[in-house]
């Protein structure tokens, strides 16, 4: 077994027990390897060892890593989004998981309409109101919540959230999972999707019923920022 396989095989036993506990299938929640700071060659091993999901969040940084790697990984964009960089993140990305605004996803909307196709897309809650994080408030969903419904070109998988440090995350993750209900419950959108959970709370994030958690050191060991 190469490094990899054994750190990918650690991550999928722990979301395995985590749903053993949760009462919940595996199949139901995804890995998404967050391979930001990490090498292509750090990717290729991972991706080598059976894992097809990578996140970046930055377009710059994903595309000398998306050029050289395989053409099957399916990457999700996990990072702040600028509206003037929307085209090149949807003709990159398989789906954007950091939709924190009406006017970006007005936006996202507009420029998958004009590419004739759909945007998969999470919005991004802030849960602790914290003014350094992104996302809508739950007042700023509500208030969204008919123009997100009637925006055409955006198949709304569901919430994505990022606990703020400090504080019980699961009971973070249960707040994310009710705002999720309450948007599904006033647009009749179904909304299936939590993208929730990192290296240090997706246990947590899969009791509170994540659907795709979003692990990168975990996996890849610690991270270095330039
Ligand atoms: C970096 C990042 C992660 C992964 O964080 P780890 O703690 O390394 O698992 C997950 N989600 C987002 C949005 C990130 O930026």
């Amino acid at each position: 077994m190469s490094g990899a396989e054994g750190r990918l095989a650690a991550i999928q036993e722990r979301i395995a027990a985590a749903c053993r506990i949760a009462g919940r299938d595996p199949a139901e929640v995804r890995l998404l390897a967050v391979s930001k700071t990490f090498s292509a060659e750090a990717v290729r091993e991972v991706h080598a060892a059976g894992q097809l999901a990578f996140g970046e969040n930055k377009q710059q940084e994903a595309d000398p890593k998306i050029a050289v790697l395989p053409a099957d990984i399916e990457w999700h964009f996990i990072g702040g989004l600028q509206r003037n960089k929307v085209r090149k993140v949807l003709q990159t990305f398989h789906c954007i998981h950091s939709i924190d605004s009406l006017r970006l996803a007005e936006t996202v909307d507009r420029i998958a309409g004009e590419m004739g196709r759909k945007a998969p897309v999470y919005l991004e809650v802030n849960l602790g109101g914290e003014t350094s994080k992104g996302g809508f408030s739950s007042i700023d969903l509500r208030e969204s919540a008919s123009a997100l419904a009637a925006l055409e070109h955006l198949d709304l998988l569901g919430v994505m959230a990022i606990p703020p440090a400090d504080g019980d995350p699961r009971g973070w993750f249960a707040r994310a999972r009710e705002i999720r209900d309450t948007l599904s419950a006033e647009t009749g959108l179904k909304l299936p999707g939590l993208s929730m959970g990192m290296s240090g709370d997706f246990e947590a994030a899969i009791l509170e019923g994540s659907t795709i958690v979003r692990v990168g050191s975990a996996l890849f060991g610690s991270r270095h920022y330039p």
